[in-house]
């Protein structure tokens, strides 16, 4: 029998097969990696425009608390000292999120965590049985006036539903400090990577067969042992059990000639109802560059169609959990095809996260 030209193929150029491949090929197995977009890094892909390293599928904040992934990604690139602190605007009102004393100090002329706690604790008195869905989950946890203002529309627009009739339990981990604290995120260790993200991909990937522009399920494929498959799982098994279900969101960039500074913050939230957008993102202030211009782009949440959609988020609600235990179980019986990362797992993996997994998985991997 002829030997397979490749004793892995690796489909998917995100962080899960890039980590896969990188580790394989540094233990002598021969590997191909195959991604059916026209570039390398998945969704934490940046591309150069005008000196700008613009995030193309939604800003990517890097943040672990996990001090060997912070070790390991150190190895490719250097950090800034970036630190996530988004902006609400409500009809041209400017709020600091995550809800922090300083959002509370804004909307009522406040100063004290006893005093914010007071207005909430009025605000949210009616509700005085477990909340029902996610309207009174909000309320109960914040009050009527941030709900209204700074929650209502936002997650009118994300989901295409009234906040009523969503469940509580989306908004169970609603972050809300009373410090003047407004950085998002609690870990350790946060930074954007100086000059991109997609320069991580390119080291992880040197040397290595890598085919562009090439579908597990269309294109013609080396020949090859294993698979490590880090696309959609229920398309994998072409949707015999169901669709799972994502959510999703579209992008337009744009280019601003003569203004070197548009919004003064990386990320900005509109939170009212009527304004289409969900966010503006103006990528130099993540990894800030001395320029005349900038890029922003607007986020518009849409309805998910798979084969048609990007899948981003994963809905991990029952319904779609049920649906996807069942693929993982066809999954588990498979002799030469593992699945990995954020797709094939259906799990809300950030990358520190699907580093961490993939790590694990080579380290586990016996053959
Ligand atoms: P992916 O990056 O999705 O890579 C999978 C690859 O497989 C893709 O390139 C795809 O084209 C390819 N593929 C799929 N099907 C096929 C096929 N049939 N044939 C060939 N190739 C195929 N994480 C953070 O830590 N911080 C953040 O701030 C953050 N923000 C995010 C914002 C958005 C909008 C999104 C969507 C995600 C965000 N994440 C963030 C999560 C982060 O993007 C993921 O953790 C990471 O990209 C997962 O890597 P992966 O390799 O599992 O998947």
């Amino acid at each position: 029998m002829t030997q397979p030209s490749f004793d892995y193929l690796i489909v998917g150029a995100g962080f899960f097969g890039s980590i896969c491949a990188h580790e394989l090929t540094k233990r002598g197995k021969r590997v191909c990696v195959i991604d059916s977009r026209n570039h390398i890094g998945g969704n934490c892909y940046t591309e150069e425009r005008n000196g700008i390293h613009l995030h193309m599928y939604g800003p990517h904040i890097f943040h672990t608390s996990n001090p060997e992934v912070w070790q390991w990604i150190n190895q490719f690139v250097a950090f800034n000292q970036f630190t996530l602190r988004p902006v609400a605007n409500y009809k041209g009102e400017i709020f600091s999120l995550p809800f922090n004393m300083w959002t509370f100090a804004k909307l009522w002329n406040i100063t004290t965590p006893q005093e914010a706690k007071a207005i909430i604790e009025t605000q949210s008195a009616h509700i005085t049985q477990e909340p029902q869905n996610l309207e009174e989950q909000a309320i109960k946890l914040v009050g009527t006036d941030v709900y209204r203002k700074l929650i209502k529309g936002y997650t009118q627009k994300q989901w295409g539903k009234d906040p009523a009739e969503l469940p509580a339990s989306i908004i169970k981990r609603l972050p809300v400090r009373f410090t003047y604290d407004n950085n998002y995120f609690n870990d350790t260790y946060q930074g954007i990577p100086i000059g991109g993200y997609t320069q991580i991909f390119s080291q992880l990937l040197k040397g290595i067969e890598l085919r562009l522009n090439t579908d597990y399920f269309k294109d013609e494929l080396p020949t090859h042992d294993r698979v490590i498959y880090t696309g959609p799982i229920d398309k994998f098994y072409d949707y015999r059990f169901g669709e799972l279900e994502y959510k999703t969101q579209t992008f337009t960039h744009e280019f601003k000639a003569q203004v070197p500074n548009y919004q003064g913050v990386a990320m900005m939230n509109f939170t009212d109802v009527e304004t289409a957008y969900t966010r503006i993102i103006e990528h130099k202030h993540f990894d800030p560059v001395d320029l005349p211009h900038t890029w922003i782009s607007y986020e518009y949440p849409v309805p998910y169609k798979a084969s048609e959609s990007e899948p981003f988020y994963p809905v991990n609600d029952t319904p779609n959990n049920t649906i996807y235990a069942k693929y993982k179980a066809l999954a588990d019986q498979e002799p030469k095809v593992s699945f990995g990362g954020r797709l094939a797992e259906y799990k809300y993996y950030d990358m520190h996260q699907v580093i961490e997994s993939a790590l694990n998985f080579i380290r586990n991997l016996t053959t």
